[in-house]
């Protein structure tokens, strides 16, 4: 017709799409997973705005997802009446990569990579494609649509056969929402099957707060009572079980059910390493559902990274990353927080000064501590299994320079968080030495836990400042984050015995030092005064003090920060830095 236009996707939609189809078949049932997630997302949206304009209802106040297919036809039809697209956000959502984290995953794909098609499936799985999945199992898609609130001839259709370009017309339909019609290739016939689709809505969607219906089927006697098969009837039955996952009963839930609404909240192809779910009574309630997950996401270092906790209001979801849930070091745990308590039109800015909001993030700040301590416990638990032995580990591998930062961000929660550090040590390559532990191993006298900072372990390990302790046999802990130097200026002291870098002022050994050594050094001192004065008027613009050390036994000399003083770290860092 007249109004047809055709338009080109944007050059990395086609990429996109050209990947998923080829290189997504071992996995190809995931579409329905994405369309049926996105036909809960348009809902989710209908039901926030209707928040401020009850009138989005129409006359469909009952928000649901319809699956069908036609067997002649060959196509596959997942309905919402959610929210809907107008012309202009169809083409500009469904044409373009509007997710960070897909065009994050075009930009990851090097010239290796998008020869690999092994590669670029599992790459695929773990950003996920949403919309652009279908053409896994479909040789073209239309979808057709009307936003809620705009007129019924204002509709949309776009076809795409997902190669370089789609067409969109418009389109008059009453119906308010979304209908995506899958054409299916010839060699996805399986999704023509009621008992297919409902094994994987079970599989993926079952937590799917909203109805997932299907048409009840009958059995039809084929012509002369030979062979039969089961057909679609007019009647609708709900497939899923309907209610959002965090408001069931814990004992109802199974840990695959966990974990898959993880994967599906987080779009992280890896289960979790832990999860907590509770419902908190008291002056503030509200069911929490967190997740450890088991891999650092890209951009785990951005510290601007939207948080991972969504909010619901009574089942109502609200936001995604409501970063006013969680401190921002715990920036990598994902969940579902629903409020009984929050209006249903809190803004940003009311959660930041909510009361409700402070009880809620310290709560869950306690829980997700109370994760850590349990891996870490599991850790050191003879009985556990190797696999649960491995997860305190691989988390702090992953996650470790991020709790860091709640030394200084946390201080109510200080004390369990030093419990939670692990370090690489003088006696350790593998950074799992506990500050308990070191407190554990060290010897008669020793009065502090040493520490050296420095850019890489393998620099930290073979400092000169290192020598008398290595002499000695006492234990230095090797920090080489980039957090260390600011983190370790918040933890003085770890019960009862203080943090002491051996970079800075004299180190003082106290009573590891036997009476000949201190002799010997005041001797030394004694008998190089006229050295060092001579050193120090040399070295007069660039060094505070030369003095005679105890700390050195094979290198002549070394560099030391005053003791209260910025360490060398530290001042290379802010110098990076430009400061
Ligand atoms: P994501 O869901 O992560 O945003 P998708 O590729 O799955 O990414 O979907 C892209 C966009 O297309 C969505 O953000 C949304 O704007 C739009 N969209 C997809 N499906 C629907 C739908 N059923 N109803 C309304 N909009 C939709
Ligand atoms: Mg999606």
């Amino acid at each position: 017709s007249q109004n047809k236009q055709t338009l080109s996707f944007q050059a990395e939609v086609a990429q996109l799409l050209h990947l998923v189809t080829h290189s997504l078949y071992s996995n190809k049932e995931i579409f329905l997973r994405e369309l049926v997630s996105n036909a809960s997302d348009a809902c989710d949206k209908l039901r926030f705005e209707a928040l401020a304009d009850n009138a989005l209802y129409e006359d469909q106040p009952n928000l649901e997802v319809r699956v069908s297919f036609d067997k002649q036809a060959r196509t596959l039809t997942i309905t919402d009446n959610g929210i809907g697209l107008s012309q202009q956000e169809a083409i500009a959502n469904l044409g373009t990569i509007a997710k960070s984290g897909t065009r994050e995953f075009m930009n990851r794909l090097s010239g290796d990579q998008r020869a690999n098609a092994a590669e670029q499936g599992q790459l695929i799985g773990q950003f996920g494609v949403g919309f652009y999945s279908g053409f896994i199992v479909a040789d073209s898609i239309t979808v057709e649509s009307r936003r809620a609130g705009l007129q019924p001839e204002e509709g949309v259709r776009w076809t795409s056969a997902g190669t370089g370009d789609f067409e969109v017309e418009a389109l008059t339909r009453p119906e308010r929402g979304t209908s995506v019609i899958l054409h299916l290739r010839e060699d996805a016939t399986e999704y023509l099957s009621t008992w297919k689709l409902k094994s994987i809505i079970a599989k993926y969607s079952d937590h799917i707060s909203l109805p997932i219906l299907m048409r009840k089927e009958e059995w039809k006697e084929g012509e002369d009572n030979k062979g039969g098969e089961m057909v679609p009837t007019s009647e609708w039955e709900t497939v899923n079980q309907a209610s959002a996952l965090w408001s069931r009963s814990k004992k109802d839930i199974t840990a695959e059910q966990y974990t898959e609404f993880y994967k599906q909240i987080s779009h992280d192809h890896e289960a979790p390493l832990a999860w907590s779910h509770n419902r908190v009574e008291g002056a503030t309630e509200y069911t929490q559902l967190l997740y450890i997950p088991a891999s650092a996401p890209f951009d785990l270092w951005n510290r601007e990274k939207k948080a991972g906790v969504k909010l619901y209001v009574k089942r109502v979801f609200i936001m995604d990353d409501a970063e006013a849930l969680m401190p921002v070091y715990l920036r990598f745990v994902k969940g579902v927080i629903d409020s009984a308590d929050l209006p249903l039109n809190v803004s940003r800015e009311l959660l930041q000064e909510s009361r409700d909001v402070r009880a809620i993030r310290e709560g869950s700040t306690k829980r997700v501590l109370s994760m850590l301590e349990e891996l870490a416990r599991l850790e050191k638990e003879d009985s556990a299994s190797a696999e649960d032995k491995a997860k305190y580990g691989k988390f702090w591998a992953e996650f470790g320079a991020v709790l860091k930062e709640g030394l200084g961000e946390d201080f109510a929660n200080r004390e369990r968080l030093a419990k939670l550090l692990r370090f690489a040590s003088t006696q350790s390559d593998a950074p799992t030495v506990s500050l308990a532990d070191y407190k554990a191993r060290m010897k008669d006298g020793q009065d502090a836990i040493y520490y050296i900072t420095a850019d890489t372990l393998a620099a930290a390990r073979n400092s000169p400042q290192l020598e008398v302790f290595r002499k000695k046999g006492i234990e230095v802990l090797l920090m080489a984050d980039r957090v260390d130097e600011w983190a370790l200026n918040y933890l003085t002291d770890f019960d009862g015995t203080p943090l002491q870098s051996v970079a800075k002022g004299a180190v003082d050994l106290g009573k590891l030092q036997d009476e000949a050594e201190k002799k010997a050094a005041e001797e030394a001192a004694e008998a190089f005064k006229p050295v060092l004065a001579r050193l120090k008027e040399a070295l007069k613009d660039r060094a505070e003090d030369v003095r005679v050390t105890t700390r050195l036994v094979d290198s002549p000399a070394c560099l030391v920060v005053e003791g209260g003083g910025m360490s060398l770290q530290l001042a290379r860092m802010l110098k990076q830095a430009g400061q």
